[in-house]
């Protein structure tokens, strides 16, 4: 079942949503109903550890303004962050570097490729 991150500018938290397909639409955020959902990447897995990293990039609200209006460059600094220098599936090295010149990558990257980190330990 993929997994699929959200941002919610009201509640000013990040979301974790199952859902079969992803449609173009975000749904409602589950905690305050609002459609304030901004669409993450999930690729890199969460761990304990990963709460600082949050609490850190959360914290930069130079970054997070940059993820609610959608930045590229500010998505891929995210993604850096999350990644903390371990490798990334290539298409995904591809996106992040498309995302850094500040365009859009077409579409997300593939979630069925670069899950293989999500279970080593
Ligand atoms: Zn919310």
């Amino acid at each position: 079942m993929p997994i699929y991150e959200y941002w919610c500018s009201h509640c000013q938290r990040k979301v974790m949503l199952y859902l079969p397909t992803f449609s173009q639409s975000s749904p409602p955020c589950p905690q305050c109903g609002n459609n304030t959902l901004q669409r993450l990447f999930s690729t890199f897995s969460m761990h304990k550890t990963d709460k600082n990293i949050y609490d850190d990039i959360l914290s930069d609200s130079q970054l997070t303004k940059g993820m609610l209006s959608n930045d590229p460059r500010a998505l891929a600094e995210w993604n850096k962050r999350m990644s903390r220098g371990e490798e990334v599936a290539p298409e995904y090295k591809e996106a992040i570097d498309k995302m850094e010149r500040g365009e859009m990558p077409a579409k997300p990257a593939s979630e069925d490729s670069g899950t293989s980190a999500e279970e080593a330990d």
